[in-house]
């Protein structure tokens, strides 16, 4: 059996790219840390700060809804406020909801479900029945984006936390870079500069692969839904998520490797696009580097489709 490197007792994992083996408890510690350290990069929180925790339901951002109570539980008042959006697939979110909602209640955190029909005024379900060529993924992560931007300003929230990990960010780093997208690959989170109407993220997972994730709240016995979203087979991201894979089978350090080349060439590239301003966008008033946002030409494109109507491929 192999043994902790720390303590001697058994080691329930071991660190590759860190050559190291650890017990449950050094485990914990070791990404309780990792954790800490982020945040503290990433951001100052104030004592009389509110901040937004989304919450889906899932081992990331219910590690998350954990983390915060642990390290700002006791800040008298910091304002926590987690909130799991509902997209609108049928029997989908009902079981996260109760899981997120029980364990918010359970760690005395303010919990809110809020829906797409709400605030976009269409349900996820609704698009997959009429688009054929956009993926569901598409729609999902750019209006989920938007909704809690709006959501968290409606309330006057100073920042926005995710469940964002390693293994996202390393994704949508290749991703954006795979397609030459340098504006988007400039805006993904943390952001530490304040934008007007823009509420910045933090991801504290940023360093913790998803690997280490799951075994955390397992060891922790954190609650938390596993069943994947019907459409998440669809994600293009599963590509960019089997390539980084593979090759961490042979470089165990490699999404580490592209996270910290992203921060070394970020300010580099900052400098460069700084005219780079963010406009209202003239519809809905969001922030976009555009005249339209996302969202928005999203929406249009949803109604010309809805006008015709045609069968789903995913359904
Ligand atoms: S898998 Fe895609 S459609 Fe499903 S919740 Fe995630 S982003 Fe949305
Ligand atoms: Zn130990
Ligand atoms: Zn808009």
């Amino acid at each position: 059996m192999m043994k902790c490197d720390k303590c001697g007792k058994d080691a329930v994992t071991f660190i590759r790219y860190a050559g190291i083996a650890l017990c449950k408890e050094h485990f914990l510690q070791f990404i309780d840390r990792k954790i800490k350290r982020e945040f503290r990069e990433q951001v100052r929180f104030k004592k009389d700060d509110r901040v937004v925790i989304a919450v889906s339901g899932g081992k990331d951002s219910m590690l998350v809804l954990h983390e915060m109570h642990r390290i700002f539980g006791n800040w008298k008042n910091f304002e926590m406020v987690a909130v799991t959006v509902d997209e609108g697939v049928a029997n989908e979110r009902e079981h996260a909801i109760k899981i997120a909602s029980e364990y918010s209640k359970k760690l005395g955190i303010e919990y809110r479900v809020i829906h797409f029909s709400d605030f976009i005024g269409v349900r996820l379900e609704d698009v997959v029945s009429k688009d054929h060529e956009i993926k569901p993924c598409t729609y999902c992560g750019v209006w989920r984006r938007k909704v809690l931007n709006e959501f968290a300003r409606s309330i006057n929230a100073n920042y926005l936390v995710l469940g964002t990990n390693l293994d996202d960010v390393a994704q949508s780093i290749i991703m954006n870079v795979s397609r030459g997208d340098t504006a988007r690959l400039l805006r993904l989170a943390p952001h530490k500069k304040i934008r007007k109407s823009f509420i910045p993220r933090i991801i504290p997972l940023r360093r913790v692969l998803e690997k280490e994730v799951k075994l955390y709240v397992t060891l922790a016995e954190i609650p938390h839904y596993s069943k994947r979203c019907p459409y998440a087979i669809h994600d293009i991201r599963n590509k960019y998520r089997e390539f980084l894979n593979d090759l961490e089978k042979t470089d165990p350090s490699v999404k580490f490797a592209v996270v910290n080349f992203y921060d070394e060439i970020k300010p580099l590239l900052e400098k460069e696009y700084s005219h780079m301003e963010m406009n209202a966008c003239k519809i809905c008033g969001e922030p976009t580097p555009g005249t339209v946002c996302k969202s928005c030409q999203l929406l249009e494109r949803y109604r010309t489709l809805a006008l015709k109507n045609t069968e789903s491929r995913y359904s």
